[in-house]
Parts: C-alpha cells; structure tokens; sequence
C-alpha cells in the first residue's frame, strides 16, 4: 500500500481525494511577534477560524489541505495538530526554507567550511522532518519547498535548494516552489535541478497562475514538471477571470496532466494580515476555487473527469513523489 504522511499520521494515496496543493493555515514570524504582538493574532479564536473552515471545505467536498509553511514562515507543528484534532480533512506539512535572498544568521556560521564547520545543517535538517518527523512532534513532512523570487538563485538560495535536491535524491519528496512568474524563475528552477539530477517530473513549478505567458508555461510542463496554478483568488497580483482563461485553455490543449490547483490562502498571515486580505483581496480563502473556480470552469466546457484528474490524480502523484 502506497502512503502519505499527513498530520495525523500516514494514509492510504487513494484516501488523499480532492487536494488543495499549496495553502498556508498559519503565516507567523514569532521572533517578531514574541516582542511586537500583532493586534489581530488570537491564538485560541485563529485555531478555531481554522478548525471550522477546514470542517466547512470538507463539507464542499474537499479532502485534504497542503499546508507549505516551512522555516522562514513560521511553522509551528503542535499548533497544526490542534486543528488536525477536530477536523476531518487531512493536512499534509512539508519541509524545506523560505527565503528570497538570505539565509538567517546561523546557518551563515554554521555549515561545511563556515566557522562552526560541521555537515550542512540544512540538508540534516530537511531529511530528518521527512524521515523522522519535525521536532519531536512525530509528524513527517511529505513535500519540499523552495522559493525563488526577483533576485534570482542567490548564493543563500542556491545552499537551500542543493540541500532540497539532497533531500529528494534520498526520500523521493517532490520539491514544491514558489516563483516569480514576472522574471520567469521556474525556468532557473528547472535549470538548477536538472543540473543536480533530480528528474523535472519530481517538481512541482508553483504560482504559475500569476502569469499569462502560454510559451513560458508550456515549456516549463513539456520538461516535464507540473504546474501549481495555486493563487486563485489572488486578484491583486492576476484577477481570477485571467488564470480561468489559462486553465481553460491548458485543458483544451492537453495539459490537464500537468495541473495542480490551490489558493496559497491562509487563515492569518502577519505579512497580509486578515483585515488587509478582507479590503484587498475579498476572493482569496480557501473555499474559492470550491465556490468560484470550478463552477466557472464547468460552464466553460472543462469535464468532471479534468477536475477530477488535476484535483485528485495529479495532487496524489506529487504527494507520493518519486516511491512511484
Ligand atoms: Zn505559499
């Protein structure tokens, strides 16, 4: 039997059903909020926020939420598991780092050759969440994110994703990105990995959504690699109305393979926090693709066969990764 590792412990691929592939529930920085609390985090009431909208997208008919916050947007395994607790949808973690350009200072001292010389911390790091779990909670990671933005694979990013590659070469986790879709980073995505032998089929090009260039997204799926179109309701970046006409047209063009599809929404975010996220971007929650997208897709001629295709077949592959 082929498993996934979810919060509450592995289950059957089959189980997964339709999956939402890149979401957050928490975006923190509690160093930052350890001394400068933000006026809207309420631990206790964001829990329970979390607990009922995950309750009411299981009643939509979703089955499980993967939640990409790693190191640098502050992942708080125990926190996940309390909401875990009292829903049935399943929430899968992942690994890996969060940085544009920098790492923080420990790892600039620690690591081969650096003053704490010692093996790099964060190929250590990555492989212990999928193996043996995060910190001491049990709870294993199932996939492994890197971002790269604007200013490309700076030398702090490029130690990260070495480490992510190390990773995958020895777990089989899919690597799962963020992108800059304006600067075309998935291509130097592909370019870097492939230079480390992680096969382009094991990684998952996200925040293609944001662009509208067909060549650029063609490419970057004819290598191989599925796309995360995984920022529906992100209307201050692309209105929805844009990233419905590409998925459309991928369908009819034969790349309902390559599709994954999510909102990168969470329920609180330090960086866009909920009252921001309610005047700027009133679409962008967890149920808008339920609600808005896919009702959308339907009456434009996309089959429940697609849908189901990217949202359950392909949202399985990536979990499972290399093991199949
Ligand atoms: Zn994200």
């Amino acid at each position: 039997m082929t498993t996934v590792e979810t919060v509450r412990g592995p289950i059957a691929v089959e189980d997964l059903g339709t999956t939402l592939t890149h979401e957050h529930l928490f975006t923190k920085n509690p160093e930052l909020e350890q001394d400068y609390p933000h006026p809207e985090w309420d631990e206790e009431r964001l829990i329970r926020t979390a607990i009922d909208g995950l309750n009411a997208l299981s009643a939509k008919g979703i089955g499980t939420v993967v939640d990409l916050t790693v190191p640098g947007l502050g992942r708080y395994i125990p926190r996940i598991q309390q909401v875990a607790a009292e829903t049935e949808i399943n929430i899968v973690v992942a690994t890996g780092f969060y940085s544009f350009k920098d790492l923080p200072m420990f790892y600039k001292i620690n690591g081969p050759g650096l003053m704490v010389d010692r093996s790099e911390p964060l190929e250590e790091f990555f492989i212990k969440d999928l193996t043996t779990g995060i910190a001491d909670t049990g709870v294993k990671a199932a996939m492994i994110k890197i971002a790269t933005d604007e200013y490309g694979i700076t030398p702090d990013v490029d130690r990260i994703m070495r480490a992510a590659a190390v990773a995958h070469q020895e777990t089989g986790a899919t690597i799962t990105t963020h992108t800059h879709a304006e600067d075309f980073t998935g291509r130097d995505q592909q370019k870097f990995f492939e230079s480390l032998g992680v096969p382009m089929e094991h990684l998952v090009i996200g925040h293609c959504g944001d662009s509208t260039d067909l060549s650029y997204l063609r490419e970057l799926m004819d290598n191989g690699s599925t796309l995360g179109l995984d920022r529906f309701g992100m209307e201050q970046v692309l209105p929805d109305e844009q990233r419905i006409d590409m998925l459309v047209k991928l369908c009819e063009m034969g790349y309902a393979d390559r599709l994954t599809l999510s909102h990168d929404a969470g329920f609180f975010s330090i960086n866009t926090p909920p009252s921001w996220r309610a005047k700027n971007a009133p679409n962008w929650h967890h149920a808008n693709i339920s609600d808005r997208i896919l009702p959308a897709i339907r009456e434009k001629g996309v089959s429940e066969e697609t849908i189901q295709q990217i949202m359950v077949t392909n949202a399985a592959r990536i979990m499972v990764g290399r093991r199949a």
